[in-house]
């Protein structure tokens, strides 16, 4: 047996194509154009492709599009001053900072700052309160993105046992709520938890969220799991020539695939579906801002 891989690149396309139809439904109905505005500070290259990414896929379904680049020396006052006026903007219905902050400004404080009506990353202590009583409002994208996948590809979650490695409060945290909410019996590992193999074996779906390349091991993988590889870890590739990398997920993705049900490629699966989840909560911000109920096919 060989897992089906989940193409998430295909998956994202397709997504994206729902939401252009949402964006011109808002439009031609309620006269609403969803607005993103995106604002780095400083010049981390990393960040900077992240930024331009977002702001071409926003404009490309049909959306209004703003981007903020402030200079490294920024001081947390000005910043603060710009989150405020967004705040108020009629035409901004999603705010994203762009982390990392330099130093001299406190990420919390700007964290804090946004609107929960406009936390399209679902940062704020709001809006992660209202994912876990099960309020609409914009969900952690990296989390709603694996959810999208496992829905599409394996199907009803109920009873379902999901073990996720990681427990940040971008990934490991919220994934965990989503499922609890799929009724998965949710189980959360993370650096201290005592055999680690053995729990994973337990797994109907393995969420891996760690940042440890490949530490997710063939043999510790279920027969039959959903394995949704959610780490991003560049490794020496000296196959490819002197002095060059690649990309490697948290799972050993060659010694998975004979085992698995299904599995999430990386490069290729679950990163191509945050940036569509961040427009995603856009579409669902303008609709709740404006009363209107979010699209159902964009929230969990
Ligand atoms: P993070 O904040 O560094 O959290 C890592 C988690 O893994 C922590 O909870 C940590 O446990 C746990 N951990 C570390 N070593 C472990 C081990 N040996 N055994 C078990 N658990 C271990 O990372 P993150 O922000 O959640 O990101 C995780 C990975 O996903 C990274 O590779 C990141 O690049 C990637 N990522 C990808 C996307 C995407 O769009 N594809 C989005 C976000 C993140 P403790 O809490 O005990 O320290």
């Amino acid at each position: 047996m060989t897992a089906q891989i989940i193409d998430g690149r295909a998956y994202a396309a397709g997504l994206r194509e729902r939401i252009a139809g949402h964006v011109s439904r808002l439009k031609r109905d309620s006269g609403i154009t969803p607005g993103l505005a995106v604002v780095i500070v400083g010049h981390d290259p990393a960040s900077e492709v992240y930024v331009s990414q977002k702001a071409k896929q926003t404009v490309e379904v049909g959306m209004h599009s703003e981007k903020y680049e402030l200079p490294e020396t920024t001081s947390e006052a000005e910043l603060l001053a710009l989150v405020e006026r967004l705040n108020r903007d009629p035409n901004v219905h999603g705010i994203l900072v762009q982390l990392p902050l330099p130093r001299q400004i406190d990420p919390h404080k700007v964290i804090l700052a946004i609107s929960p009506d406009k936390d399209v990353d679902c940062f704020t202590p709001a809006s992660v309160g209202k994912v876990q009583i099960g309020l609409p409002g914009p969900v952690a994208c990296t989390p709603l993105g694996c959810l999208m996948l496992l829905r599409d590809f394996v199907g009803n979650l109920d009873g379902k046992h999901a073990v996720i490695v990681g427990r940040s409060n971008l990934v490991g945290k919220p994934m965990a709520q989503l499922l609890l909410r799929e009724n998965c019996t949710v189980t959360i590992a993370h650096s201290k938890t005592a055999d680690l193999p053995g729990i994973v074996r337990q797994a109907d779906i393995v969420v891996a969220a760690v940042g440890r390349p490949q530490l997710i091991k063939g043999d510790w993988i279920k027969p039959g799991a959903a394995v949704i590889d959610v780490g991003v870890n560049r490794i020496p590739a000296p196959e490819k020539g002197e002095g060059k990398t690649r990309l490697v997920g948290d799972v050993d993705y060659a010694a998975a695939l004979p085992v698995a049900g299904w599995i999430t490629p990386v490069p290729g699966g679950v990163g191509p579906m945050t940036i569509a989840c961040l427009l995603a909560n856009t579409v669902t911000t303008a609709s709740l801002i404006n009363g209107l109920a979010p699209p159902k096919d964009l929230t969990p």
